[in-house]
């Protein structure tokens, strides 16, 4: 049998906003466990939690001040294995994001750091220097804060986020000691943060004047990173199980991605192209041939992505929930696995009008309020009620406001309605699982403005994004499952349909 992981759906939880439930208005590990039936009944295989590890939120969790133990506001280590029970008993996997490009600042080997003096052991495990470069943050900004005696440490994002020296062993050990960790605790994998970033070239040379001539940055996709995860396959395969580490490494193309996925490295990296792909017939059908053909060379699944919680919402992003219903049939259709990111299956939009004092994105506040951030994309769930926050907690405290006219998007609203977002994503899940999820994609003949292809199992796709109704061809076998309703036996503009023959 296939392994699970090959063509698993992966369900995106971001703690803080999934469900709160002791009414501190951020979400918590109880409330995921609360929600575990929910997630069931969508049918995915597996879920991905983002950091709620002990952190002072710089970068919501992605600043980790312990990895082995679980912050106040999202409960306790007791409360993180009873919901991972909880998620086994229910059938449903679970992996944990670990962040080991940068730690948080108040990490006691940054605290370390900082006591010891310029050359010290404890600011190797860092990257400080006397001098700096060129290179900038993330969030905006340079990415070289200075200390009180001179020193500067590097933080590709956040001041708080200081960067690890990956080439000190100790880093090396203390990681692997940290991935037994949960590993010992019964996870099923990890997702790995800035994956593409733990090696920086030696000497950490300047990026220059940007003449637009160089793809390779410093601090990106360096060779050397590959040995670190070989090591981290070796520690994943001495457990039983099939556990998994998927990579989120942004690189300049799909045969780069592809090298984080050969067989004694990774078993999954997301595919960044296809979730920035327009929509557009032939550009997608170009990314999706370029991103198999690259995965299929070193034996890969391709591993799609439309949504998580750095990106605006695809309802947002691509102009229409016509659209992301659209996308989620061709990306659900697609052979290899795929990540949801929460809330999708309700065809939230991104929030575009949060108050500024709302927002937390280090995003909003490093660019000095020109660029909006990721807040409006982590808005908490809404899961019934007419209100604000929907049943997000029991006392109606949200750490971010939901806009009102999300009332009628509700899991609850949309739980009994057949024509509902919820339904479209648990009708294609359980299509997808009944068989049709293995083996290539043929592409049948269609204008250029229609995507059209089939699986092995007799599944085929048909994804209209011209301008005009489209007609579906003769032979095309069983409707199953459309993303708007056909008139006159046509594909309304910007919907999808799935047949069987
Ligand atoms: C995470 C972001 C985070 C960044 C720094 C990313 O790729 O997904 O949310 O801000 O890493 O840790």
């Amino acid at each position: 049998m296939d392994k699970w992981w090959r063509n698993a759906v992966i369900y995106e939880v971001y703690p803080r906003s999934f469900a709160d439930s002791d009414g501190d208005g951020e979400g918590d590990l109880a409330g995921v466990r609360a929600h575990l039936p929910y997630l069931r009944d969508l049918g995915v295989d597996a879920i991905w939690l983002t950091p709620f590890y002990p952190s002072p939120m710089a970068d919501g969790g992605y600043d980790v001040a312990d990895y082995r133990d679980v912050d106040p506001r999202f409960g306790t280590l007791d409360s993180f294995d009873e919901m991972l029970a909880q998620a086994h008993a229910l059938g449903i996997r679970v992996i944990v994001d670990i962040v080991p490009n940068h730690s948080s600042s108040a990490h006691p080997w940054f605290v370390e750091a900082l006591a010891s003096p310029p050359g010290s052991p404890a600011r190797d495990r860092y990257i400080f220097s006397d001098t700096t470069n060129d290179w900038r943050s993330v969030f905006g900004g340079p990415a070289w804060a200075q200390v009180p005696d001179g020193q500067h440490y590097l933080h590709l994002f956040d001041p708080g986020q200081p960067d690890f020296n990956w080439r000190n062993p100790q880093v090396r050990a203390e990681f692997e000691s940290v991935l037994r960790f949960w590993l010992d605790r019964g996870v099923d994998g990890f997702r790995i943060d800035v994956a593409h970033g733990l090696i920086k070239a030696v000497g950490l040379p300047s990026l220059g004047p940007d003449d637009g001539t160089s793809s390779v940055v410093p601090y990106q996709d360096q060779d050397e990173v590959h040995e670190i995860y070989r090591d981290w396959r070796r520690i994943l395969d001495s457990y039983p199980g099939d556990r998994i580490a998927v990579a989120e490494a942004w690189v300049s193309d799909p045969s780069r991605l592809s090298l984080y996925v050969v067989a004694d490295e990774l078993h999954q990296a997301f595919n960044f192209d296809f979730l920035q792909a327009p929509w557009d017939g032939p550009a997608l059908r170009h990314t999706i041939d370029r991103c198999i053909a690259a995965a299929d060379a070193v034996g890969a699944p391709t591993t799609w992505v439309l949504s998580n919680h750095d990106v605006r919402r695809q309802v947002t992003r691509l102009g229409s929930l016509d659209r992301a219903r659209a996308a989620i049939l061709l990306m659900l259709a697609l052979p290899g696995s795929a990540y949801l990111y929460q809330g999708e299956e309700l065809g939230l939009p991104e929030v575009l009008d949060l108050p500024p004092h709302a927002r937390q994105d280090p995003v909003w506040k490093r660019s000095g309020g020109t660029e909006l951030g990721r807040d409006g994309c982590r808005v908490p769930m809404p899961w019934s009620g007419d209100t604000p926050p929907f049943g997000f907690s029991p006392n109606g405290a949200s750490w971010l406001p939901a806009p009102a006219s999300w009332a009628t998007l509700t899991a609850q609203a949309q739980a009994a309605d057949p024509r509902s977002t919820l339904s479209l994503y648990r009708d294609a899940i359980r299509l997808r699982r009944a068989g049709n999820a293995t083996g290539p994609l043929q592409w049948l003949d269609s204008a250029p403005e229609v995507l059209h292809f089939r699986r092995p199992g007799g599944l085929s796709c048909l994804v209209n994004l011209s301008g005009a109704p489209l007609p579906v061809p003769d032979g095309t076998g069983e409707r199953v499952l459309a993303s708007a309703p056909l008139v006159d036996g046509a594909l309304a503009v910007d919907s999808a349909a799935w047949f069987i023959d």
